[in-house]
């Protein structure tokens, strides 16, 4: 039913949907000690977590991640470790590991979804975007952390942002917002 392949580090198990949650795919770490993480990748939920912990310890362990994940809001409530724990998951699973040094929601940011300085590796998230689905602001995070490799729009930055699966739709999404909001945005890379 399932089917596995392993690496070095992480396994990754794909779970097919059921009546009550979309595809999950688990993948499990030797790097991570403690802590689980689910998160959406498009219409499918990718739940991290120890590669240590198994057998019915795993199933529960990835229930519990995967019903917070369908049962929370939109990640409204999330400070900035939450942004940056999040931002973490992601660089890993589309940026190639390389990491920002700091993300963090700021309010000062009236015309820019977020913005990113590849200089100083800083990321920064408009606190407007806490209304928006998660999978928008991961695609926001996605994108912003992709200046970390290539801080023009270049085509190869567009190679490394959409690797998210729904970069697109977050750019339609956004320019909805922003006319519903009456905001011009602006470009989003800090010369430094
Ligand atoms: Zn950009």
């Amino acid at each position: 039913m399932a089917k596995s392949s392993a690496s070095s580090e992480t396994q990754i198990t794909i779970e097919p949907p059921r009546f009550d949650r979309p595809e999950v795919e688990i993948r499990a770490s030797t790097r991570r000690k403690k802590t689980g993480n689910a998160h959406w990748s498009g219409s499918r939920i990718v739940v991290q977590i120890p590669a240590r912990v198994r057998g019915r310890e795993r199933r529960a362990f990835v229930d519990e991640l995967v019903e917070r994940l369908l049962t929370q809001r939109p990640q409204n409530a999330g400070g900035d470790g939450a942004l940056e724990e999040r931002a973490h998951v992601l660089a890993e699973l589309y940026n190639d590991g390389i990491l920002p040094v700091s993300v963090r929601w700021v309010t000062n940011q009236q015309a820019r979804w977020a913005s990113c300085s590849p200089g100083t590796r800083e990321i920064r998230v408009s606190s407007r975007l806490r209304q928006c689905p998660e999978w928008v602001i991961d695609a926001v995070l996605v994108h912003e952390l992709a200046h970390l490799q290539e801080a023009d729009h270049s085509a190869k930055f567009y190679e490394l942002a959409d690797r998210h699966p729904r970069q697109n739709d977050s750019a339609l999404y956004l320019d909805g917002y922003a006319l519903g909001l009456g905001l011009r945005i602006e470009s989003d890379v800090d010369a430094s």
